[in-house]
C-alpha cells in the first residue's frame, strides 16, 4: 500500500501516554459540513484557544486525513473506549441518509477512511468486524460507532455515525485495502482483549490502568491518594507498603506478582 505521510496537528485536549493495548476503532461524525477543508478546520478547532473538552486521533474528510492525537496518547473522543480506543471523525452529519452517504464527497471520505483503518488494523492487528454494544462490553475486539460506545458504557449520549453509515459496505473497503494481510476474525489471534489485562507500572506512568491500580490501592487500604490516574510519589509509597504487606519485594513498581497479590486480597 502506497501510503502518504499524514500531517499532523497536535490537539489540545488528549491524555499523554497509554497504559492499555489498542482494542477499538472507533467510527464518528464530525457533525460539520461537507468541505474541502473541514479535516484541517476541525484538527484546528481541536488544537486552538477555543478547542473543545474533546480530541480524536485522525479527522477525515473528501481529500485529507489530519492527525490529532498520537496513537500512543489517548484521544476523548468516546468515553468507555477511550483508553482502549483509537477515534476516527469523519466529515459529515450522523443524520445523514444512505444517499448522502452515497454523494461523490462521501464516497472519497469513506475511501480514506477504510484505507487509513486498514493500516490500524494491520498495525494492531484488530479483527474486521462490527462490535455491538454487548460485544463492547464483552470485551471483544474490533470496529465500532460512537453510538454502540454510548449504548455499551453509558458514558455519553452521541448517535454518531448515523443509522445510515454504509457499514457493510466499509467493512469489505477495509478488507479490500488489507488484501493479502486480511485475517479472517475466526483465525485471529486476539479477538478478545486479554482478560487479566495487568501491565507493570512504574513512577510516571498514567492512564486508566494506572487509576484501576490506585482504585485496588485504595480498596485494600493502602491509600495511594485520590485515583487520578498518574503514578506519583503517593501511588509508589502506596505500591511499597502493600508490597511489604505481602512479603514482596518493596520496589515500588507495580508487576506481575504485586496485581496478583492485590487482586487476590
Ligand atoms: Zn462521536
Amino acid at each position: 500500500m502506497g501510503v502518504a505521510a499524514i500531517p499532523f496537528v497536535q490537539a489540545r485536549n488528549f491524555t499523554k501516554g497509554r497504559s492499555s493495548h489498542i482494542d477499538v476503532l472507533v467510527i464518528h461524525t464530525m457533525e460539520s459540513p461537507e468541505k474541502p477543508s473541514t479535516a484541517e478546520d476541525v484538527a484546528s478547532w481541536f488544537a486552538g484557544s477555543s478547542a473543545p473538552q474533546a480530541s480524536a486521533h485522525y479527522c477525515i474528510d473528501g481529500n485529507t486525513v489530519v492527525q490529532c492525537v498520537q496513537d500512543s496518547d489517548v484521544a476523548w473522543h468516546a468515553p468507555g473506549a477511550n483508553h482502549n480506543g483509537l477515534g476516527f471523525e469523519h466529515a459529515g452529519k450522523a443524520a445523514q441518509t444512505a444517499h448522502d452517504w452515497s454523494d461523490d464527497y462521501s464516497l472519497k471520505c469513506l475511501e480514506l477512511s477504510a484505507r487509513l483503518v486498514a493500516r490500524k488494523c494491520k498495525e494492531y492487528d484488530i479483527p474486521v468486524v462490527w462490535l455491538h454494544a454487548a460485544d463492547l462490553r464483552a470485551g471483544k475486539r474490533g470496529i465500532t460507532g460512537h453510538v454502540q460506545v454510548s449504548e455499551a458504557f453509558r458514558k455519553s449520549d452521541h448517535s454518531d455515525p448515523g443509522k445510515a453509515f454504509p457499514l457493510q459496505a466499509y467493512l469489505r473497503s477495509v478488507r479490500k485495502h488489507l488484501g493479502d494481510d486480511f485475517v479472517p476474525a475466526n483465525e485471529h489471534r486476539s479477538l478478545q482483549k486479554a482478560q487479566s489485562q495487568n501491565p507493570t507500572l512504574k513512577a510516571g506512568a498514567r492512564g486508566f490502568q494506572v487509576k484501576r491500580l490506585q482504585q485496588l490501592l485504595a480498596q485494600r487500604g493502602f491509600k495511594p491518594g485520590s485515583a487520578d490516574g498518574v503514578f506519583g510519589p503517593n501511588t509508589t509509597a502506596a505500591v511499597k507498603k502493600a508490597q511489604a504487606a505481602h512479603g514482596l519485594e518493596a520496589d515500588g513498581i507495580a508487576g506481575p506478582l504485586t496485581w496478583q497479590a492485590l487482586l487476590a486480597a
